[in-house]
């Protein structure tokens, strides 16, 4: 049995992609899906006008093309392996949840749009995988459009992200005039790329000796060669053990759309992202991958029609074999949870699962006693580290609209904060009746209003406050915060933690505020501990 677990996890890849708004998720996605043929055919993304809630992206492509995905996870066979494509909700559902995903994978797609470059959301999840060690794979897409130049592109992610970019495929011809790409490893041919007609299948894919490719596309060909050999000098080379270590990234271009570059970059996650490893427990050891099962439960998702009242928690399974039928433990409590509703989060008929090993995610309905940064185990307890807790960018006071509905209310906030749906902050000054939420996404606040009205049935009313940055602080920081007439903040402590947190509405006021009490600890939240 032991000796099935770890080939089983050596077969697994676990990843997510991880990039702004608009570069091309969605699309990458379902090329990824394409190729794998975990799907038969793929059409243009639809726009995204009128796109909102809390169903993902995935959910509505589920409904649009009847591809079978559900919000956490698209599972699909490729080379022998088993990837694990975790969706990271990185549009206007932006929020703690995005990060969160990053803790249940072993390696991240970065995704760049070649016309913009590094975006706001690219950077804040670069930083939760730097924080995090997990590696990051590059693909500059969208290579089909005018963009900016591939060396400058390089260059952004070396000086921001103090990344080493090293190129696995080059592209023949600049943004715009794509002619085709090389495969770095073998320079000295070119790929050339028909287009499906409307990127519905797999584009054509065509390898051109270098005398064949000089002649087709002639000085594209020569820059691509020249380009190449000062990458060579200048140390781009993809390399392994930097790449594990996050501090090289490999770097593929293409364009999801028409499905160019994609097959390359799908093998270089088989080839070159780790598969699940020995997990780090919270006392300092670590589970081996044969040990008993134990996992770790990264998203709970409430079902947010009226008449479904259940919880799916999803569990990345860390170590040993699920079977769904178990007992599992939750370390929390050390109450047993039955796993006999277990979920695929992926299949043509969702059909339920009957066995999953490391790497793979599993969903547990009924799921209500469970939350997010739960261990489960079987036999042999395990405890990993708790969920990191994100600095929050957006403020609001919570009332109840019914006065009479307190009760309702006060269960309700103290429930979503202890799901991690929302941070609640509170101080004395505001009172109880009014506590602070701090979100990652404004869209937490959306899910509160809604599960506050069809779940507790305590109608909220949202007013939100004018700050937009948040540090930990002690509460001597926290006193002066509030004593200071020069600076325009507040300080409160999170209910869950107690830990203080100053509210300032801008950098700059934290820098006032740190130029008037430079003795006053503030700690930056970003990410992990
Ligand atoms: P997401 O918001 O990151 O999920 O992005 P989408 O996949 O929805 O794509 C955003 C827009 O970019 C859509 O209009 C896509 O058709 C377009 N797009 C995605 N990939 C490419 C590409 O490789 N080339 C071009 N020209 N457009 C693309």
């Amino acid at each position: 049995m032991s000796g099935d677990t770890t080939e089983e996890a050596a077969r697994r890849r676990t990843f997510a992609v991880i990039s702004h708004p608009d570069a091309g998720k969605s699309t990458l996605t379902e090329a990824l899906a394409l190729h794998a043929h975990a799907i038969t055919s793929a059409g243009a993304v639809h726009g995204k006008s009128g796109r909102r809630g809390v169903s993902s992206d995935w959910m509505e492509m589920e409904q649009a093309r009847g591809i079978s995905v559900t919000s956490a996870v698209l599972q699909f066979p490729h080379r022998g392996q088993v990837m694990n494509l975790l969706d990271t909700p990185g549009h206007a559902d932006f929020s703690e949840d995005t990060y969160r995903v990053l803790a249940a994978v072993d390696c991240a797609v970065m995704l760049v749009d070649a016309a913009k470059g590094l975006e706001e959301q690219t950077r804040k999840l670069f930083d939760v995988c730097r924080h995090r060690g997990v590696p990051v794979i590059t693909f500059i897409n969208k290579w089909d459009r005018p963009g900016r130049d591939a060396l400058e592109l390089l260059d952004e992610i070396e000086s921001e992200f103090r990344l080493k970019p090293t190129p696995v495929t080059w592209p023949v011809g600049g943004p715009g005039h794509m002619r085709g790409l090389v495969d770095v490893r073998d320079p000295d041919r070119m790929l050339r790329y028909t287009r499906a007609p409307g990127g519905a299948k797999e584009a054509v894919e065509e390898v051109l000796d270098a005398a064949e490719a000089e002649q087709a596309v002639g000085a594209d060909w020569e820059q691509a060669v020249e380009e190449l050999s000062l990458l060579r000098e200048t140390g781009g080379t993809y390399d392994p053990e930097s790449f594990l270590a996050g501090k090289s990234t490999p770097v593929f271009f293409g364009a999801a759309i028409s499905n160019i570059g994609v097959r390359l970059l799908l093998d270089a996650v088989v080839d070159m992202a780790p598969a699940p490893g020995p997990r780090p427990l919270a006392d300092g050891g670590e589970r081996p991958l044969d040990a008993p099962f134990s996992g770790l439960v990264f998203k709970v998702q409430a079902n947010m029609d009226r008449s479904h009242r259940d919880r799916i928690a999803f569990v990345r399974v860390c170590s040993g074999v699920f079977e769904r039928g178990m007992t599992v433990t939750r370390a929390a409590t050390g109450k047993p949870f039955a796993t006999k509703y277990a979920h695929s989060v992926f299949g043509q008929d969702r059909s339920s699962l009957e066995t999953a090993y490391p790497g793979d995610v599993v969903g547990l309905v009924n799921a209500g006693a469970l939350r997010v940064g739960d261990t489960l185990y079987a036999e042999r307890k395990a405890v990993f580290p708790g969920m990191p807790t994100f600095a929050p960018e957006h403020f609001s006071v919570v009332r109840p609209v019914d006065i009479g509905r307190t009760k309702q209310f006060r269960r309700g906030i103290a429930q979503l904060d202890e799901e991690g749906v929302v941070q609640v902050l509170v101080s004395d000054r505001r009172g109880e009746q009014a506590p602070v939420l701090a979100a990652v996404g404004p869209m937490q606040f959306d899910v509160v209003q809604h599960r506050m009205e069809n779940e507790f049935t305590a109608p909220v009313r949202l007013e939100p406050l004018p700050y937009s940055a948040a540090r930990a602080t002690d509460a001597v920081g926290a006193e002066q915060l509030n004593k200071s007439r020069l600076v325009h903040g507040e300080a409160m402590h999170r209910a869950r933690d107690g830990v203080w947190l100053g509210l300032f509405p801008s950098k700059w006021h934290i820098s006032s505020f740190e130029r008037e009490f430079p003795d006053s600890p503030l700690e930056a939240l970003i990410a992990a501990h």
